[in-house]
């Protein structure tokens, strides 16, 4: 069934891509669902991860291929966007749906050794609420676990992370946050899905609030500058991505080399005072590390915008 436009959610987007156009990994071979231009609106719909098959008690803990989780609505071909720019995707609004679900998963999280079954728990959002059980109830911060475009080379599931973005898990990656793509293509052929009503940093048993919803957006093109990995911005600060397969070091150490690099190519530090001020300015953290899972873990450098560093890019 074709999903309609609904412009009672978003009025005003340039454009309306339903979640219908999805794919299950990033590729340039992936035919662009939508051709836009740089500074257009565009109003998004996305699935849940598990792309609405699961909906009750009855099929909380259902086995679902790992080929078939994380469905990304796109891709989106920005006119003018080629190898070696940067894309910027705005995150200008989320409206998730009434309904979302965690679970837990076998030998997956830092706490499954003390569970006895495995365990699901849905939860209702209205108005900017989320409601667990009668006991727990919280703001929802909504945010896209899975944002990119397509890789320099072959087909990436929606699993990981990577160059391309991908499963970031990043929880800044929400309302007002501004992600920098690396584009290898020419379109760049940006894809997202994988929105969460909440996720706290390390999604710790596997899974945020896994939610369907909609998601308004717009993207700009920052000419011929580039990180090696995604960086996102927000209002009060702008952070590095740093991914491994199963090294959380590794991938904290991506992160503090990609935000050093800014510092010195965009706002002139050395190396060493780069090095300093992160320490006693920047935050490492985890956006996501499912230890002991296998796959890609996700860590963070959070730096703060003050005069000497105000955004990743100088000329952003
Ligand atoms: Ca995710
Ligand atoms: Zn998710």
């Amino acid at each position: 069934m074709i999903q309609e436009r609904n412009t009672a959610i978003f009025s005003g987007a340039d454009h309306y891509l339903s979640r219908d156009n999805h794919f299950f990994s990033f590729s340039a071979r992936h035919a662009p669902a939508l051709t836009v231009l740089p500074g257009d609106v565009i109003h998004v719909q996305t699935w849940d991860c598990y792309r609405g098959a699961i909906t009750n008690s009855e099929n909380a803990l259902a086995t679902i291929p790992d080929n078939e989780i994380n469905p990304a609505t796109g891709p989106i071909f920005i006119t003018g966007a080629e190898p070696g720019d940067t894309l910027l995707v705005t995150i200008l609004d989320i409206k998730t749906g009434a309904r979302g679900v965690a679970r837990t998963y076998p030998d997956n999280g830092q706490l499954h050794h003390l569970i006895e079954k495995q365990y699901a728990r849905f939860f209702d959002v209205h108005d900017g609420v989320v409601t667990m059980n009668e006991k727990v109830s919280f703001p929802a911060t909504p945010m896209l676990g899975v944002i990119g475009v397509a890789p320099e080379s072959g087909e990436i599931s929606t699993l990981p992370a990577g160059k391309h973005g991908g499963n970031l898990d990043n929880n800044m990656n929400g309302i007002g946050a501004t992600i920098y793509l690396p584009v290898k293509h020419p379109g760049a052929l940006l894809s997202m899905g994988d929105m969460h009503a909440s996720m706290g940093d390390g999604e710790i048993c596997g899974t945020g609030i896994e939610i369907a919803g909609d998601v308004l957006i717009r993207v700009e093109l920052l000419k011929a500058k580039g990180t090696e990995f995604p960086v996102t911005e927000n209002a009060s600060s702008w952070m590095t991505h740093g991914v491994a397969n199963e090294d959380i070091p590794a991938a904290m150490q991506i992160a503090c080399e990609e935000a050093a690099g800014l510092l010195v190519k965009e706002w002139g530090f050395t190396i060493e005072d780069a090095f300093i001020f992160l320490s006693v300015q920047g935050n490492l953290g985890l956006a996501q590390a499912v230890h002991p899972s296998t796959g890609t873990v996700i860590a963070k450098m959070t730096v703060p915008k003050i005069q000497a560093c105000p955004s990743p890019f100088s000329v952003a």
